[in-house]
């Protein structure tokens, strides 16, 4: 199904010498019409946008060109890159997000997804571990799209990377996990402290890979997940 185009102004030409290295999911947090209404109020503020927005009926709108940079990443990092809005392209799913009305990501939308997904994909080159969730890329500002993604199911088709979760616990020490999640791409500085910064780097790893683990991220089974994941990633380098 071709997407129903729309049309934002909050866009911008990507920075000289950068290109589409990165497809970011999110969610909305909001209904449809208010999320098309947000991401294409070009008198906002603080005025936002994605390339896509999925909707949960699988209906997929396109609302910035993909030359282009939409504005959906803010402040953001991934291994070298920084200000990841030149570097991807966004694609937003409606759902109400972590709360009380935070519910599974529909079986239509799903399909869309994966199906948008991949011609992205292989339209741009982007590799597998560059197909990351928003949480991702900003993990002390953002939580999405989240756990209620199915991460494994995007993973088998080569959307994004991922691993079993380990159900033996690995010990680890914070700069020892600091050090992997730093290898993987996650923006974090070695203080060999559980800090913040790290203990939210790791809950978005956990929505990915242990969901079960979301509200204790230290659990030594995400360590043991992360170690897995961080061997899985340097496979396929
Ligand atoms: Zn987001």
């Amino acid at each position: 199904m071709l997407p129903r185009s729309l049309s934002s102004p909050n866009c911008a030409p990507r920075k000289d010498g950068t290109c589409v290295r990165f497809l970011i999911i999110h969610y909305t947090a909001c209904d449809l019409a208010e999320t098309l209404r947000i991401l294409t109020d070009g008198a906002s503020p603080r005025p936002v946008s994605a390339h896509y927005v999925i909707a949960e009926d699988g209906e997929i709108f396109q609302l910035v060109p993909e030359e282009m940079a939409a504005w959906h990443a803010g402040t953001s990092y991934w291994g070298a890159y920084e200000g990841l809005n030149t570097w991807s392209i966004g694609i937003e799913l409606v759902n109400p997000g972590h709360g009380a009305s935070y519910r599974p990501f529909t079986e239509a939308q799903t399909k869309a997804l994966l199906e948008l997904g991949e011609d992205i994909q292989e339209r741009h080159s982007i590799p597998a571990y560059h197909v990351l969730g928003h949480a991702d890329i900003a993990p002390t500002r953002k939580s999405d799209p989240g756990e209620l993604l199915d991460w494994a199911r995007l993973a088998s088709r080569g959307l994004g990377c991922h691993v079993p979760f380990e159900e033996t616990p690995l010990i680890m020490d914070a700069e020892g996990c600091q050090e992997l999640l730093r290898d993987i791409g996650y923006h974090v500085h070695v203080t060999g402290e559980r800090d913040e910064e790290t203990t939210a780097a790791l809950r978005a790893f956990a929505y990915r890979c242990a969901p079960l683990c979301i509200h204790d991220p230290w659990d030594g089974r995400v360590m043991a997940t992360l170690l897995s994941y961080h061997a899985r990633v340097h496979e396929g380098l």
